[in-house]
């Protein structure tokens, strides 16, 4: 394979097409941190980020006219699709008749019902993003149990909450390459596993000091890595058995189906985490509880004036806009209907990839979760986090994700990952299939060996 050798051919292209996005990046490092709004968006394949002018359903434009099929979706956060029209109704209805009163709505239980329907958990709570929810999670957990440590699992990302930034190395909890200015050493908070590996999560759950594990029911965001048979029995068995609430994470395993993995396979967790799509991409997040956890929650809950110093909660959370923007995306967008379409989408897509694969002859595979998919650049399936991280190969990714953008595809950056959306059409799906196919045959042929 020769992408060292095509590289700078897409890189050439990439800048010679984005006179635009060239000149406001260049506008962005007076005013911006390193040029950017947020440290993630330094992450794309070109010499700069693309900048958007506009986007809608699956598709977005940008500053230099080009026009992209999107099948990031804003890493999930857009899963619905862009400013999907009941989502944008509700919004501009609701903007007009207040935005934050620091009240509860009749949306919040419209919401709560139909969360508990979904998720088989009855009672919830509101927050703004997925990292909170995940952090008031495992507060709440820790103040029932009376115990010190959460447990993860080796190369999860749960957003940016500071016990989950522990991984392995040579058997030893550490702090994750990368995590900026961690407040104590990892060991102190955090238990790390590997995914799979029952054995080494019921001897580090038999020491006892284990409040919660945290979990995605499938690791996502190392690539995808899907839980083997029995595995999830065996962590519900364990955590039972030594009196470790289990938390899942179902932020981006709504990809699942309506109710996630929980839903789709019966999952019976102690609280659960959701935020990104479910409110069409503006910000909004909640958290749920099993009748045990809840009516153990509810004797605790302070009624006085302690209430607002908890650590839990936040001023602008479960705002009305919020909860409005909810509301409708759930009852119009992310239905039962909308699901079936989508995951058909992604079995396509699997399918276009995978016989692009075999038929180049490449050491590659495809796995999906629902109507998300991913590929990774290595011929076996990974059983967990270390095996699917030793698998990466950083410059193939970069040239795929340059090569597919410069022919109109936005793939999910740090992944190969592509989210079916429900205005994601056939149509949309076969080109990528064209386009990775088009790649595929660049990268092994003879002449460029
Ligand atoms: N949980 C999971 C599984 C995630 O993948 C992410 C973000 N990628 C989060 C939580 C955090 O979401 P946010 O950044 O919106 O808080």
């Amino acid at each position: 394979m020769r992408v060292a050798d095509l590289l700078p051919r897409e890189l050439e292209r990439f800048e010679r097409e984005h006179p635009r996005s060239r000149e406001l990046a260049s506008r962005a490092s007076g005013s911006l941190l390193s040029g950017v709004p947020m440290p993630w968006m330094i992450r794309w394949p070109g010499a700069f980020p693309v900048f958007a002018a506009e986007a809608e359903g699956a598709r977005f434009r940008d500053v230099d006219g080009h026009e992209y099929v999107d099948f990031c979706l804003g890493d999930t956060a857009a899963m619905t699709g862009h400013s999907p029209e009941p989502t944008a109704r509700a919004l501009a209805e609701q903007a007009r008749r207040g935005i934050t009163l620091m009240l509860p709505s009749e949306d919040a239980i419209w919401v709560g019902e139909e969360l508990a329907r979904r998720f088989g958990l009855p009672r919830w709570q509101f927050a703004l993003t997925a990292t909170d929810a995940n952090r008031f999670a495992i507060r709440l957990a820790r103040e029932l149990t009376k115990r010190p440590k959460i447990l993860v699992f080796n190369w999860c990302y749960h957003g940016t909450v500071d016990e989950t930034f522990a991984t392995l190395e040579d058997g030893s909890v550490t702090s994750r390459e990368g995590n900026v200015g961690a407040p104590v050493p990892l060991a102190e908070t955090t238990r790390v596993v590997e995914w799979n590996d029952a054995e080494a999560l019921e001897a580090e759950l038999a020491r006892g000091d284990v409040a919660c594990v945290l979990a995605e029911p499938a690791l996502t965001n190392i690539g995808i890595v899907l839980a083997e048979p029995g595995f999830h029995d065996a962590l519900r068995a364990a955590t039972r058995r030594h009196g470790t609430l289990l938390i899942i994470d179902e932020t981006h395993t709504i990809c699942a189906g309506p109710g996630g993995y929980t839903g789709a396979y019966g999952l019976e967790p102690d609280l659960l985490t959701i935020g990104k799509p479910i409110a069409g991409g503006v910000p909004a997040a909640a958290y749920g509880f099993s009748p045990e956890v809840a009516g153990r929650l509810e004797e605790l809950m302070p009624r006085d004036e302690r209430a607002d110093v908890g650590g839990i909660g936040g001023t602008v959370a479960a705002n009305v806009l919020s909860l409005a923007a909810t509301r409708a995306t759930l009852a119009e967008v992310l239905t039962d209907e909308a699901f079936e379409r989508m995951i058909a989408l992604g079995e396509r897509f699997e399918a276009g990839v995978a016989e692009a694969i075999e038929r180049h002859d490449l050491p590659w595979h495809v796995t999906r979760l629902g109507c998300r998919v991913e590929y990774l650049f290595r011929p076996e399936r990974p059983r967990n986090g270390s095996e699917a991280a030793a698998g990466g190969d950083a410059e193939l990714d970069r040239f795929i994700h340059l090569y597919a953008l410069n022919r109109g595809i936005l793939l999910t950056p740090f992944h190969n990952m592509a989210l079916m959306s429900p205005a994601t059409t056939e149509a949309d799906v076969d080109l990528h299939t064209a386009v990775f196919d088009e790649a595929a045959a660049e990268l092994s042929s003879p002449a460029a060996a």
